[in-house]
């Protein structure tokens, strides 16, 4: 989906494919596009009708990642720096054939919201898997000894912080059971965003309890007192602290989140 010039506002984009009788031919560049470089495939929202108004000239293609004309450069992150996740997709006058076209010709914007909110909704169960571990780590860390020498457990604010993201963390379960209750019925609904929102969010604040609780011990790797990514492995805590930026940008940030969740779910004006 997103590009240079196409973030939150995805509307905006402008890798262009040309509609021939058997086939697109694509052209353009996408960015921060996760596992590009091990992709297969790609699901990509391109520009067919450029004489359309922004909403209704986008289609959606499937492009084959060895197809000629494609071209992957990696991004390293400011949190990993050997862990590229993130990629630059250029499209060099890419050959597709029509068949490999997703839903109706310029109906893409539509397929968009489905696609966002079952991205949305499935990142609840990642991010409420990943939640129960930090949390158990965090109960671990309040049996360690923090750097003034007392137990950090000890500490009200400590205790009372991690009880009450543990309080968020089964809401969130819940909210989650609900919603993919909803999708599984059928139902595209934007309440995903509120999932998004909410579990993003506590993330953060999770992981700045470790950090802000243990000060510069935070940033030492040899320091036992760990958080834990699944895909990553042991990882200190700052870091930690920094990969949950990602999950408040990524599949919509948390001002876009609340722009909907205000317009679409609580149906306010907008100003
Ligand atoms: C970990 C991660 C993985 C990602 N993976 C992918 C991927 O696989 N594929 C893909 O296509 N993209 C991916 N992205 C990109 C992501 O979707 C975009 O970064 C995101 O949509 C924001 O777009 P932008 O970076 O262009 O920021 P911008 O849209 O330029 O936003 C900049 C700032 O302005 C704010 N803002 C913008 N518009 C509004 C508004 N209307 N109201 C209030 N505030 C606003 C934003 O909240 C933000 O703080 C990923 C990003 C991250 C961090």
């Amino acid at each position: 989906m997103s590009e240079p010039g196409a973030g939150s506002d995805l509307a905006g984009l402008s890798t262009r494919a040309e509609v021939h009788d058997d086939h697109f031919v694509v052209r353009g560049q996408k960015i921060w596009t996760s596992g590009a470089h091990h992709a297969d495939f790609c699901f990509c929202f391109v520009r067919t009708d450029p004489d359309a108004p922004k909403h209704r000239g986008i289609s959606v293609v499937i492009i084959d990642m060895k197809a000629p004309g494609v071209g992957v450069r990696p991004l390293p992150e400011l949190t990993d720096r050997h862990h590229a996740d993130f990629n630059e997709v250029f499209f060099d006058d890419v050959v597709v054939p029509r068949d490999h076209l997703v839903g109706p010709l310029n109906q893409g914007w539509s397929i968009s919201a489905g696609s966002l909110a079952h991205e949305r909704g499935m990142m609840w169960l990642g991010s409420a898997r990943r939640l129960d571990g930090t949390l158990e780590r965090l109960f671990q860390l309040g049996r360690q000894q923090g750097p003034d020498g007392r137990r950090i457990g000890d500490s009200a604010r400590f205790r009372d912080t991690l009880a009450s993201l543990y309080v968020d963390s089964q809401a969130m379960w819940f909210m989650g059971y609900r919603g993919f209750a909803k999708f599984a019925r059928g139902h595209v609904s934007p309440e995903h965003s509120v999932l998004k929102l909410f579990g993003s969010e506590i993330a953060q604040r999770a992981a700045r309890l470790a950090t802000e609780t243990l000060g510069v011990d935070a940033l030492d790797v040899d320091f036992q007192g760990w958080s834990f990514d699944e895909s990553r492995g042991p990882v200190p805590w700052m870091r930690q602290y920094l990969l949950t930026y990602g999950g408040t940008i990524s599949a919509g940030t948390s001002e876009i989140q609340r722009n909907i969740i205000a317009q679409r779910v609580l149906g306010l004006p907008r100003r």
